[in-house]
């Protein structure tokens, strides 16, 4: 069994992304031509906001976001971001590499994202935004951050790169509801593993704000608006015509991967049944798109061993949080403890597509028998 194979997750859609590659190359034209234009607005529809722009990936997407928000003043270096412990360090490069201090926040048990409740007593009079990240395709999002970020005048900006087609169940009838136009702004990857995956590297941002979308475009393509005019000292970080092409198939079918790996996340939740491990909450409300599925326990390494004799492979999203990488010195002597805790005792089981109904019973089934 494979923990995520990326030729499998391609081949139901081989030959339309064959023809469309094939379509591409016949263009002769190759990058941020008509197809990135077609995806951007094909994704602004899927999410219900205004504008999507297309970036070299998820990382770059991010950084330039809080680069936008420099160049038009709302942000100064020095100033502070709120984002949780539990994510990749990508979150946390975009925060450092645009002279901004992050300011890690511990984590929710149930959810193993941002504690909520938790963010306010972080906020001082330098803080300009909070990254909910939406973690293991869960929405990370609730009415008391939004009021947060209101009282205090903050940015909200999610980093979806995990959860493109969640919902979040607490906005109101006339509001956005879809993770990637719930905040301020959204950075997304495609990076092949991710729920919407290309077939190499590409990101975007999300975002209702004019000024925003302009500014990152113009960034990310050497700050220039018109060739040859230069605004901004800008980089170059675009999405290429093969890879809009690619997105633009993957995101018809995105839903009903979705809902194969929330019928899987439900096989689990059925049939994990050792007391011994916590199980991710199961709701089939949309909130989760269960990029992962995360279990907890106390006996990681055993059980990681017995499943792994078994032949059923499993990985750790992630075994370090923020602050205790070699990378950020400066935070290693910070305490969190839940963050800290979740670390040693989390563990992710293979959920994707490609999954048959078979190789999930016999996860759980390992899982069941293995953990002592
Ligand atoms: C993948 C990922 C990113 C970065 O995306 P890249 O396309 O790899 O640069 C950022 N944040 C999170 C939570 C991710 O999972």
């Amino acid at each position: 069994m494979d923990f995520l194979n990326l030729n499998k997750i391609s081949e139901p859609y081989r030959k339309e992304l064959v023809d469309a590659a094939t379509e591409v190359i016949n263009s002769g034209c190759y990058i941020r031509g008509e197809k990135c234009k077609e995806f951007e607005n094909l994704l602004c529809r899927y999410l219900g906001c205004n504008y999507a722009v297309g970036t070299g990936n998820g990382l770059d997407a991010l950084k330039l976001i809080f680069r936008a928000y420099i160049e038009m003043g709302v942000m100064a270096e020095g100033d502070e971001v709120i984002l949780p412990a539990n994510t990749f360090i990508a979150t946390m490069i975009a925060i450092t590499e645009n002279r901004l201090k992050p300011v890690i926040a511990d984590i929710d048990a149930t959810t193993l994202n941002l504690d909520i409740n938790n963010i306010e007593k972080l906020i001082t009079p330098r803080t300009k935004a909070i990254i909910p990240v939406h973690l293991y395709g869960r929405c990370c999002w609730s009415n008391q951050l939004k009021d947060i970020a209101q009282k205090y005048n903050l940015k909200i900006v999610e980093d979806n790169a995990q959860a493109m087609g969640a919902k979040s169940i607490v906005c109101g009838l006339n509001e956005n509801y879809m993770c990637g136009a719930l905040g301020d702004a959204a950075a997304t990857s495609f990076y092949p593993i991710k729920n919407l995956g290309a077939l190499g590297d590409g990101g975007a941002v999300t975002t209702n704000d004019t000024k925003l979308a302009e500014v990152v475009r113009a960034l990310s393509n050497y700050g220039s608006e018109e060739k040859y005019i230069h605004k901004y000292i800008g980089i170059n970080s675009r999405l290429d015509e093969i890879q809009a092409a690619m997105l633009c198939i993957k995101l018809k079918y995105l839903d009903i991967e979705n809902r194969r790996r929330a019928e899987i996340a439900e096989i689990y939740d059925k049939n994990i049944t050792n007391e011994k491990i916590i199980k991710p909450l199961f709701e089939e409300n949309g909130e989760c798109v269960w990029h992962q599925y995360v279990i907890r326990t106390k006996n990681r390494k055993y059980l990681m061993q017995k499943l792994e004799e078994q032949g059923i492979p499993t990985m750790i999203h992630y075994p370090t949080p923020l602050h205790k990488h070699e990378a950020y010195k400066e935070y290693n002597t910070l305490h969190l403890p839940m963050a800290e805790k979740c670390a040693t005792e989390i563990l992710s089981l293979p959920i994707n597509p490609a999954m048959s109904d078979s190789d999930v019973l016999k996860v759980a089934e390992a899982v069941n028998i293995s953990c002592s």
